[in-house]
């Protein structure tokens, strides 16, 4: 049969350890056999990132704003011991950060759900899907600890020299402090985000602070996003039939405990960052978690939620059997293939994305997984296999599911 062809390519971000060698298992078993695969390849492995001082990093994602849609791998974020493993002449940042920071964008990370894998929660049989703000707050704070008869003020000193203060405390005995900010802008850029990626996916937007007890910085976070709803997504959301919904953190953790899922859960930046591992967590598995940037002008980049599987690598390099799951990693792909099929209006790839995730779905609904879900499955014919087996057990589906 003809293969699939693609108009624009694709961002390919190629990343490190065992996640690397799961990336060319997929396309060599599961796209390139049925995709004419058009992509712009940039290695993001470790070696080339120290090789180019980092600027394979940049040209990605400069890559990712100019063509719209990239996929990528995990990556390792460099510490002292990477330094050394890898002689690096620096240590080089988290890509990722790198990435998002250059695109300006919001991560949305949902599980993917499989019969014979229940939550924690069971009665989430939906997905719920974390959408956490990535700039400011106690990320970018400045903090110190004081002694007893300090008085520690906020001083905010204006364009013409004046200056407005308010008082923090009058410390009697010894304490801490702590100043944080946000920026209206990245706070709009990210209310767009969770309002199209709600209209892309069709679910209802859930958003929560604690703005009775800050009544002027969270306060601040829940205008903005009510203002931007009213004035450019209201109608849109209604014409769909989705909700887009405001309450206390404290009422929002209460009501997602006791929900089925099915919403898009946006959070502030500790809180995403708390959440996330909570759902996930729940769920049952990193690699069973998709994770999608998107920019405020609508530039996709996708990716698996864990990290690249180090332990695993190594077993490999010593030529022992693995058992990696690389369900996240080809959802990464699923999900770039259909949005690029989407963008560039081809029904064939969109469809043969969702065939390719119905054959994963099904493969590990019919029992056959790898080691991480063998141990969570209560399914009673279920097998553990390898990570290459695995991968020829959704292409046999995928074959019939394609006839
Ligand atoms: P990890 O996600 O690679 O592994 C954490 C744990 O989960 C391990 O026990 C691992 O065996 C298990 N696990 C994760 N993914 C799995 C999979 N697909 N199949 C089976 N088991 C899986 O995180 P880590 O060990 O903390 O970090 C390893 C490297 O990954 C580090 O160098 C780190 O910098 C990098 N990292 C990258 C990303 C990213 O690029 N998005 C995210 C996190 C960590």
């Amino acid at each position: 049969a003809d293969k699939i062809q693609m108009k624009t390519p694709l961002v390919e971000m190629d990343g490190d350890e065992m996640t690397r060698v799961i990336w060319k298992m997929i396309k060599d078993i599961l796209l390139t056999p049925y995709i004419d695969l058009k992509t712009e390849y940039y290695d993001l492995g470790l070696e080339y990132r120290n090789q180019t001082k980092d600027q394979v990093t940049i040209d990605s994602a400069e890559a990712t704003k100019k063509y719209g849609v990239a996929v990528k791998c995990a990556t390792i974020t460099p510490n002292a011991q990477r330094v050394e493993e890898y002689n690096l002449s620096e240590m080089w940042k988290s890509p990722n950060g790198t990435i998002r920071a250059l695109l300006d964008g919001t991560v949305f990370r949902s599980p993917i759900i499989v019969k014979g894998i229940t939550p924690y929660i069971p009665t989430w049989t939906k997905p719920i899907t974390i959408a956490r703000h990535a700039y400011g707050d106690v990320y970018k704070n400045t903090e110190m600890v004081v002694g007893a008869g300090d008085k520690a003020e906020l001083v905010v000193t204006k364009p013409d020299g004046t200056e407005e203060r308010s008082l923090i405390h009058d410390f009697g005995t010894p304490g801490i402090i702590q100043g944080l900010h946000n920026i209206d802008k990245s706070i709009g850029s990210f209310a767009r985000a969770c309002f199209n990626f709600a209209l892309d996916t069709h679910q209802d937007l859930w958003f929560a602070t604690k703005d009775t007890i800050s009544k002027k910085y969270d306060h601040r976070f829940k205008d903005i996003f009510q203002e931007i709803y009213d004035a450019e997504y209201k109608e849109k959301f209604e014409a769909a039939g989705i909700e887009y919904f405001y309450t206390l953190i404290d009422d929002a953790v209460a009501r997602v405990v006791r929900s089925e899922g099915g919403y898009i859960w946006a959070c502030k930046n500790y809180d995403g960052d708390v959440m996330s591992d909570m759902v996930a967590t729940a769920y049952g598995s990193l690699a069973m978690m998709t994770s999608v940037l998107v920019s405020p002008d609508g530039v996709y980049e996708y990716e698996a939620a864990h990290g690249t599987v180090q332990r695993h690598y190594y077993k490999y390099l010593k030529g022992e059997t693995t058992s990696t799951n690389s369900v996240a990693t080809l959802f990464a792909w699923t999900g770039a293939l259909r949005k690029r099929g989407e963008l560039d209006q081809l029904p064939q790839l969109c469809d043969f994305a969702d065939k390719l995730e119905q054959a994963t779905i099904q493969t590990i609904e019919d029992g056959v997984m790898t080691g991480d879900l063998y141990l969570l499955s209560s399914l009673e014919n279920k097998q553990k296999v390898d990570t290459e087996a695995f991968l020829v057990a959704v292409n046999d589906r995928l074959q019939a599911l394609l006839k």
